[in-house]
């Protein structure tokens, strides 16, 4: 079946199934050309909870298939490829969570979406790149053990100096990777360019940048933006919307290494079998879903 054909079909099975296809913003372009709804963590999981069809077609790595699961107990959620994971999230477990309890009892622990259902379980707030430090910021607790993402953790340390934050040593790898020597390099090549990046990069990555977001936010920066030149510190997938809604615009990928292989597991190809044999149906344990849900449930009440 050609490219065509093969999307044709998966739209008819998708109707036929009552199912939504969600992309996030790192997907391949023909995965984000053929899903109903893209966006960010924050955005997939708000759509997640909110969408009326029964089955959703997840796009994306395993920990966000889950978070979809998680708010969304009655609908079928499938992901195309079981092996799509994140890095970061494999970082930590509940059992490192449970050890930093026990240092810090009087800390809420803040995981950052990124993190398995089983951490999320034994967190008392979740909280995405979107909005974390909105959310360290309006909880009543003091002392927050933020989990995985350290960078992510520091710049949201560097939001609200009020609050002592305690950091695990997560990073991703894709965004870690970058350095401020890559920042130098490139802005040498487009002097007048604004650098945007996603704050999972480093400290020396963030601290040159001219705006620090989401990647729902670098897209929303961008198109508001006069700048006609914008280096872009996130992952390369988000290039497609960038692109795709700026088209007298030029983006330019801050290093060509900021590719997550996991991101890009998934092809049509998947996606049309698991819409025929309804294979790969993401399960919780129904105790960890509920105490997941607690946690996730607070992220959107805060956000
Ligand atoms: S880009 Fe990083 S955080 Fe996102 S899925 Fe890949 S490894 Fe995980």
């Amino acid at each position: 079946m050609n490219q065509v054909a093969m999307m044709k079909e998966i739209q008819r099975l998708k109707k036929q199934k009552k199912g939504l296809i969600l992309s996030h913003l790192y997907q391949e372009d023909e995965i984000q050309e053929l899903a109903d709804f893209t966006g960010d963590s924050l955005e997939l999981s708000q759509k997640a909870a909110t969408a009326e069809a029964e089955v959703l077609i997840f796009c994306g790595v395993r920990f966000m298939a889950e978070t979809a699961k998680i708010l969304s107990p009655q609908k079928t959620v499938l992901i195309p490829v079981e092996e799509a994971g994140c890095p970061l999230a494999d970082m930590i477990e509940a059992q490192d969570v449970m050890v930093m309890k026990e240092k810090h009892p009087k800390a809420a622990v803040v995981c950052y979406v990124n993190s398995s259902a089983e951490v999320k379980a034994i967190s008392d707030y979740c909280c995405t790149s979107s909005n974390a430090a909105k959310i360290v910021r309006n909880i009543p607790e003091e002392e927050i053990i933020f989990v995985p993402d350290k960078n992510l953790g520091s710049f949201v340390a560097k939001q609200v100096p009020e609050k002592r934050i305690i950091l695990w040593e997560g990073f991703c790898p894709t965004h870690n990777r970058v350095t401020g020597e890559d920042v130098d390099n490139i802005k040498k090549i487009y002097p007048q360019a604004l650098l945007l990046v996603h704050p999972e990069c480093r400290k020396d990555v963030y601290e040159r940048a001219d705006f620090v977001g989401s990647t729902s936010a670098i897209l929303k920066y961008a198109k508001e933006s006069n700048a006609w030149t914008m280096i872009i510190g996130t992952e390369k997938g988000s290039l497609y919307r960038l692109k795709k809604e700026n088209p007298e615009k030029e983006f330019v990928l801050l290093s060509s290494s900021m590719i997550c292989p996991d991101m890009k597991k998934i092809s049509l190809d998947d996606v049309y079998r698991v819409l025929s044999t309804m294979e790969n149906k993401v399960e919780i344990d129904d105790n960890i879903r509920k105490r997941a849900s607690l946690a996730l449930n607070k992220m959107l009440q805060y956000s």
